[in-house]
């Protein structure tokens, strides 16, 4: 680092993306073995560089982890609008067992959204950030891929596999 360089802004963006998705990796693995077949996903809600909520996937048909960390900061009497939100993978976008986080997150009003790695799953696939990215939402995508790919590599192995005419179709767009 030269002299010259400025030091970092006081206030929001201190801390760096990645500090708070490794928190989220470091959440997610509480889940792990727990999830069924969903992936044990962590996520944190930040504003002005402070956590405010955190979750993790819940057991099949409870919450995802984005939807929880939303609900522990609302428990605790935070507004999460304007908040960003980190997630290891991207958030869900069709209702399943559980409503989209896509729409919790868009209906909450988060700003801003982080994500490691995409959801292979064939209904979600970009999808999620798809529609987070259409309702004027901020999309930052693969914050800490690596770790994140071997948290969850053995899931997202499993549905990629499954899934080969998705990329396909990706690949050539
Ligand atoms: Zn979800």
């Amino acid at each position: 680092m030269v002299s010259s360089d400025l030091p970092a802004p006081a206030g929001i963006e201190t801390r760096d993306d990645s500090d708070f998705m490794r928190l989220a990796l470091e959440l997610g693995d509480r889940a792990r073995g727990r999830t069924g077949d969903n992936p044990h996903v962590g996520s944190v809600v930040v504003v002005d560089g402070r956590v405010l909520g955190y979750g993790w996937t819940g057991e099949p048909g409870q919450n995802h982890a984005e939807v929880s960390a939303i609900s522990s900061a609302e428990r605790r009497g935070h507004s999460v609008a304007g908040a960003t939100l980190y997630a290891t993978v991207e958030p869900c976008c069709f209702v399943g067992r559980t409503p989209a986080c896509s729409a919790t997150i868009i209906a909450k009003g988060i700003r801003r959204v982080v994500f490691a790695v995409r959801d292979p799953h064939p209904r979600v696939n970009g999808c999620g950030a798809a529609q987070l990215r259409a309702a004027s939402i901020e999309v930052v995508e693969g914050v800490c891929v690596n770790e994140v790919e071997l948290a969850l590599g053995h899931w997202l192995r499993s549905h990629r596999e499954r899934a080969p005419e998705t990329h396909l179709v990706r690949e050539g767009q």
